[in-house]
C-alpha cells in the first residue's frame, strides 16, 4: 500500500495543478479541528491536501450584491468581520459561538459544511440564508451547486461559499443549546431570518439544527411569523410551531422531552436578538402567560 503523501499549495493556480497530477484519492485537510482529533482515523494512502495556505481560498467579499466567502476562511474571520456583520449578523454570531478562541482561529467555513456534523453551527444560517457552493472538480472542472445538493463525500472543494443577495434578509439571528454556557457542541441551534417593517414581519426563514442528519427549514415556524405584527399572539403561535417542529423530528427520542421545552425560551431568544430587544421585555412575558 502507498504511504499518504501530504501537499501544501500556496495558491489556487498550484492547488488546480496538484488536483490534476494525482491519480489516487485526494483528501481535503483545512483546520483540522474535525479531521486531525484524537480517535479519527486518518486516510492511510493517497494524496493529503494541506488547504491553510492556498491564497485566494480565504476571503471576505461583502462589497457585491451577493455576500461571497473563500472555503478555507477561518471561523474566527467570521466572528470579527464588521462588514459582515452588517449583511447577515446571525452568521457572525453563530461564528462567534463556534468552539474556542483557538478552534475559531483553526476552524473553516468549508471544514464545518463539509465534515456535515448534524450540530454543526454555521448550517443553520447558511441553510436559512438559501447558501450555493462554488465546487472544484479533481479534473479542474468548478460548477455551482445549492447547499443542499452538495455530497460531502463528493471529494469536490469547497472553494467559494455564495450568500445570494435574496437571502440576506435585513433581521437576523443564530441562538444555541448546549450542555454548558461556552465552548460547547449544539444539543440544538436556530437560525432566523426575516423582513421586518412597521412592526410586521415580511418573508422570514427559520432553520435548526440538531434535530435530524442536517440542518433543516422549519416551516412551520416560518408561517406562524410571515406577514404577521410582533405581539404577544404571534409570537405564542411561533413558539407553538417550534415545538411542534420538535415534536415532529425527532417523536419518542429521549431528547424529545427537554428539547421541546427549551425551544420555546430559545424562541423568544431568537426573536429578542433579531429585533434587538431585551429577552426581559414585557413583550415575552405576555407570550408565555
Ligand atoms: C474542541 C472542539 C470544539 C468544537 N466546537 C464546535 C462548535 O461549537 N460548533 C461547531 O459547529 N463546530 C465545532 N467543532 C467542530 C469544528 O471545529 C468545525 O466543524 C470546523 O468548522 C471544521 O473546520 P476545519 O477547517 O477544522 O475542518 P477539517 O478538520 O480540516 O476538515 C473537516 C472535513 O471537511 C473536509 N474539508 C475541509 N475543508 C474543505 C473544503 N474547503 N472543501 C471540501 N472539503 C473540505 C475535510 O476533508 C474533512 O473531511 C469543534 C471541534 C473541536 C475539536
Amino acid at each position: 500500500m502507498n504511504a499518504l503523501a501530504v501537499s501544501a499549495p500556496v495558491d489556487m493556480a498550484e492547488l488546480r495543478a496538484t488536483l490534476a497530477a494525482e491519480a489516487g484519492p485526494v483528501h481535503f485537510v483545512a483546520g483540522g479541528t474535525d479531521m486531525l482529533i484524537a480517535g479519527r482515523p486518518l486516510p492511510e494512502s493517497g494524496l493529503l491536501v494541506d488547504l491553510a495556505r492556498v491564497a485566494g481560498m480565504a476571503f471576505i467579499s461583502t462589497d457585491g450584491r451577493d455576500v461571497r466567502i473563500g472555503g478555507a476562511t477561518t471561523v474566527a474571520a467570521l466572528a470579527a468581520d464588521c462588514r459582515l456583520r452588517v449583511r447577515i449578523p446571525a452568521l457572525c454570531e453563530a461564528a462567534a459561538q463556534c468552539g474556542s478562541v483557538q478552534i475559531r482561529n483553526r476552524a473553516t467555513i468549508g471544514g464545518n459544511i463539509a465534515n456535515a456534523a448534524p450540530a454543526a453551527d454555521l448550517m443553520p444560517v447558511l441553510v436559512a440564508v438559501g447558501t450555493r457552493l462554488v465546487l472544484l472538480k479533481h479534473d479542474g472542472t468548478q460548477y455551482e451547486a445549492a447547499l443542499c445538493e452538495y455530497l460531502p463525500n463528493s471529494g469536490h472543494l469547497i472553494t467559494e461559499v455564495i450568500l445570494p443577495e435574496s437571502g440576506l434578509l435585513p433581521r437576523s439571528a443564530f441562538v444555541k443549546l448546549g450542555s454548558r454556557q461556552d465552548m460547547t457542541i449544539s444539543r440544538l441551534n436556530l437560525a432566523l431570518l426575516a423582513e421586518f417593517q412597521s412592526n410586521h414581519f415580511g418573508v422570514v426563514r427559520v432553520a435548526a439544527g440538531a434535530l435530524g442528519p442536517v440542518s433543516s427549514r422549519l416551516l412551520r415556524a416560518e408561517v406562524a411569523l410571515a406577514g404577521r405584527k410582533l405581539g404577544a399572539a404571534t409570537l405564542r403561535d411561533f413558539i407553538a410551531a417550534l415545538v411542534d417542529e420538535v415534536d415532529m423530528a425527532i417523536p419518542g427520542r429521549n431528547s424529545q422531552l427537554y428539547k421541546r421545552r427549551a425551544v420555546a425560551g430559545m424562541g423568544f431568544d431568537l426573536i429578542a436578538q433579531a429585533m434587538g430587544l431585551s429577552p426581559r421585555d414585557r413583550l415575552f412575558e405576555e407570550a408565555a402567560q
